[in-house]
């Protein structure tokens, strides 16, 4: 394999333009319209790439870039730990898409499916229809989700870990167990609230236990009758060792570390069982939790199935080692949800070792994809991914850590601030960066903030309460006759009025040849669900489904599901769709 290969043939005449052709010089031919599929770690990088890479072009109206993404903004998750255990606030770990691509259009939406034989993708928009969305030049980057396993409760009661919405969810929640643990008098009510139970020991598994674990333990000087040792924090692991990435010495290292600090970590053991909380293990030990928290890997996000795109035996797309969709021309891809062959362990072909799904490798393949798209558009020659996996490093709380960077091993406060200023140093912007130091250097002068704002996740509930009472029995009335696919204030009317301005939008936006071929009857968006929850009607989840709670009725011990609203960054700049 060589590092240099021939420009691709990226044209394809006849498309319609995606910028208003009055921005084109006459006579001059259609833009080039490069979609990127994902705002994440590939998806920003790569446009930003492009963006200084073609400055001209896009001045020139030759190219136009769009970024399609449900969250407008791009989260850096290896801050989410930190994020969850209250060292930095939501908002600073991620960054908007908008703000940052300036020259970019960006959708909040997600790809559905994709044609690329037809170079068409099905974009479903945060509100209103899905529509056909042409193209010329691919990349696909929807990066991953959890690796889950048909665990009997775990879909009902489990708890993810890979948004930032998760990290304050799972923040709040924590705090809250605390709450109700020091106000309850029913010792299994309490015991059950002190229990929490993690499953997966990679990185993300035990950035999250650690750093937790270290916020409770913090947080109960503040409760009188919940001493840090009333708390049982217990992670599973189903393999025989945890941190796979470090070497053996610093997985024990880290263990012993775990385990000296009153930590239950179990190796070889599996999670056979949770329904309702009631946790089971094959070890034998049952347990009752409200807190199941799941971060047993990763698998390629399942949205590639409904491409036309080759995929390989663990469903990711097969990429040659400069980025291209092997095979297939004017598709590239990154990250997670790529195979990219490891030029440092093999030669490139089709069966050699790929690159791990890791941030590390993400965004320096990103980089490279927008230099090579850059350069294949300017008919130069691309150039191939090769980078030596440098280590990891990783935060076990507060001033505690673990790294093995380039063979050196570090423990405790060196590590930990070698966390800190590796992480920060990868942090996409200036701003975010500047941000987060101040946040750090204050946080220096002051105690942790162990405040739980649960109720930010119920907006409007005490403004529901004054307004007066709810008439339940009417709310449950129309909720049961109302069709599945519709919410009470959002008729028929105002959906098509919300499409016809949502579309014209779009089109105003990028020039688009967007095709709106839904009809009516759409399933209800994720706003017309936050919409109907904002009304008083809990979004219809198993749990919701099978409780039929409102945010006022909370039982003794809610659950993590049952505030359903997530919470979005407070950030201006930053909003959710
Ligand atoms: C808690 C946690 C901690 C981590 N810590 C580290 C670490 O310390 N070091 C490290 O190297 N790596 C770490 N990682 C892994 C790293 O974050 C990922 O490898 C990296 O984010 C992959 O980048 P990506 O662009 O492929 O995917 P992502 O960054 O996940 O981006 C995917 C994007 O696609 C969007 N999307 C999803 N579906 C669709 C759709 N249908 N249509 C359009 N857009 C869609 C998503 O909203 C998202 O914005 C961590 C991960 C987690 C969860």
């Amino acid at each position: 394999m060589t590092d240099a290969h021939p420009a691709g043939p990226e044209q394809r005449p006849g498309l319609a333009p995606l910028i208003p052709p009055t921005l084109q010089a006459p006579g001059s031919p259609p833009a080039r319209r490069v979609l990127i599929v994902g705002g994440g770690y590939v998806g920003l990088y790569t446009a930003l790439t492009l963006q200084k890479a073609l400055r001209s072009e896009l001045k020139r109206g030759q190219v136009q870039i769009t970024v399609v993404d449900p969250r407008s903004y791009m989260t850096y998750q290896p801050f989410l730990p930190e994020t969850a255990a209250g060292s930095l606030e939501a908002r600073q770990v991620v960054v908007s898409l908008r703000r940052e691509l300036k020259h970019c259009a960006v959708i909040d939406g997600r790809l559905v499916g994709l044609d690329h034989t037809g170079k068409r993708a099905r974009i479903e928009p945060g509100v209103g229809s899905a529509y056909d969305l042409g193209y010329d030049v691919v990349v696909v980057a929807p990066g991953s989700i959890a690796k889950t396993l048909p665990i009997p409760g775990l879909a009902a009661v489990g708890i993810g870990f890979k948004q930032v919405e998760e990290a304050i969810g799972l923040r709040n929640h924590i705090l809250n167990r605390l709450d109700a643990a020091a106000s309850t008098a029913d010792p299994q009510v309490r015991a059950r609230a002190l229990t929490f139970v993690f499953i997966g020991g990679g990185y993300a598994g035990i950035e999250a236990f650690a750093e937790l674990e270290d916020m409770a333990r913090y947080a109960t000087r503040y409760y009188p009758n919940v001493a840090a040792d009333d708390m049982h924090w217990l992670l599973v692991e189903a393999g025989g060792r945890i941190l796979g990435e470090v070497s053996a010495p610093m997985a024990t290292y880290t263990l012993d570390e775990l385990r000296g600090r009153g930590m239950d970590v179990r190796l070889s053991t599996r999670l056979d069982s949770c329904v309702d909380g009631n946790v089971e293990l094959s070890d034998g030990t049952s347990l009752s939790s409200d807190t199941v928290v799941w971060t047993a890997g990763v698998k390629p996000n399942p949205v590639l199935e409904s491409t036309d795109l080759p995929l390989d035996s663990l469903h990711r797309i097969p990429c040659t080692a400069d980025l291209r969709v092997r095979g297939v021309p004017d598709a590239w891809s990154a990250g997670d949800c790529a195979a990219v062959p490891d030029l440092t362990k093999g030669d490139g072909s089709p069966d050699s070792p790929t690159c791990a799904p890791n941030a590390q490798h993400a965004v320096r393949q990103a980089r490279l994809l927008g230099r090579n798209i850059a350069h294949s558009l300017q008919g130069r020659p691309t150039k191939d991914y090769r980078h030596k996996y440098a280590g990891s490093v990783a935060s076990l709380g507060l001033y505690k850590g673990v790294a093995e960077v380039y063979g050196v091993k570090l423990k405790g406060f060196p590590a930990w601030f070698m966390h800190r200023t590796y992480h920060l140093s990868r942090m996409p912007t200036t701003n975010r960066k500047v941000r987060i130091l101040s946040e750090w250097t204050v946080a220096l002068l002051f105690r942790r903030d162990v405040v739980s704002i649960g109720e930010i996740e119920m907006p409007t509930r005490d403004f529901r309460a004054a307004a007066g009472p709810v008439d339940r029995a009417a709310d449950r009335t129309r909720r049961d006759t109302t069709p599945r696919n519709t919410t009470p204030r959002n008729t028929a009317h105002d959906r098509r009025r919300a499409q016809a301005r949502s579309s014209s939008a779009i089109l105003d936006q990028t020039g688009a040849d967007v095709t709106d071929t839904a009809g009516p009857g759409g399933r209800p968006t994720p706003a017309e669900e936050r919409s109907s929850r904002e009304e008083g009607l809990p979004a219809k989840t198993t749990r919701d489904s099978e409780q039929e709670v409102y945010a006022g009725d909370a039982p003794d011990a809610p659950t993590f599901g049952d505030t359903a609203e997530p919470v979005a960054p407070a950030d201006e700049a930053v909003s959710r769709g």
